[in-house]
């Protein structure tokens, strides 16, 4: 059977990576966290103190874009691979509410899209990729066989969310979560390059009250009639 691209686009915290963890290894195709890139460049521009609170250098960090580097390592053990940044493991870094506030800020800026868009069309070259992120289908993958548009309201995304730092001991409110989530969400659809928006020819699934099994047996049925119909 030919190998097709898989294309997951939403709204902040819909589970996307979740779905696309679950389809790849299904079917055996490799899977990219898109949003973990512009992260990891997140992270980078923290650690170089190009963006605090109460400043942006923007113009430094576009100069300095060419000492970046990223790689992703696959973890047997996992079943999914992690994020480098310049030979680091940076894949728990990565998923902090701090990082997580600035990201979108980074998102915006169309050198940095350049050239995280670049890297993500080399890494789907041969197909058979599920990608996740906000334009994969509009941008990344405008060809890609299957395209799936993730939504749920954003008291349940928050709720996702904020569930699954306290799992991990960070320490955060509700509230600070559903404002990320909102104001991301507001950043990422309003941007001039590359915003987020449905494709076209996207597949919409609301899984406000999807359970995840529900969720996987009704996207992987859309998966097998595309592989049938390829
Ligand atoms: O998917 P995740 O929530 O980890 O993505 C973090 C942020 O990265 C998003 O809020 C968005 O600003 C940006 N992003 C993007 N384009 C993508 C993936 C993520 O702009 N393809």
């Amino acid at each position: 059977m030919s190998k097709i691209t898989i294309a997951i686009d939403g709204f902040s915290s819909t589970g996307k990576s979740t779905i696309a963890k679950q389809l790849a290894n299904k079917l055996h195709y490799v899977y990219v966290d898109s949003g973990s890139m512009y992260r990891a460049v997140t992270l980078y521009a923290m650690q170089l103190e190009y963006i605090s609170k109460n400043y942006f250098l923007k113009e430094k960090l576009v100069e300095d874009l060419v000492n970046i580097e990223l790689r992703f390592k696959y973890r047997d053990d996992l079943g999914y691979a992690e994020i480098y940044l310049n030979g680091v493991n940076v894949e728990k870094k990565i998923r902090t509410l701090e990082v997580s506030n600035f990201v979108s800020k980074i998102a915006e800026i169309p050198e940095v899209r350049r050239k995280l868009v670049e890297q993500q069309q080399e890494m789907g070259k041969d197909k058979g990729v599920v990608m996740d992120g906000r334009d994969i289908g509009t941008v990344v993958f405008p060809n890609a066989e299957l395209k799936l548009f993730i939504t749920a309201s954003a008291e349940i995304r928050a709720k996702r969310r904020f569930d699954e730092l306290i799992k991990r001991g960070d320490k955060v409110t509700f509230e600070a979560i559903y404002n990320n989530v909102v104001e991301r969400d507001r950043i990422d659809s309003t941007r001039e390059d590359s915003p987020l928006i449905k494709a076209d020819d996207a597949i919409e699934i609301d899984n406000s009250n999807l359970s995840l099994e529900e969720q996987f047996e009704k996207i992987y049925a859309i998966v097998q009639s595309k592989l049938n119909a390829n």
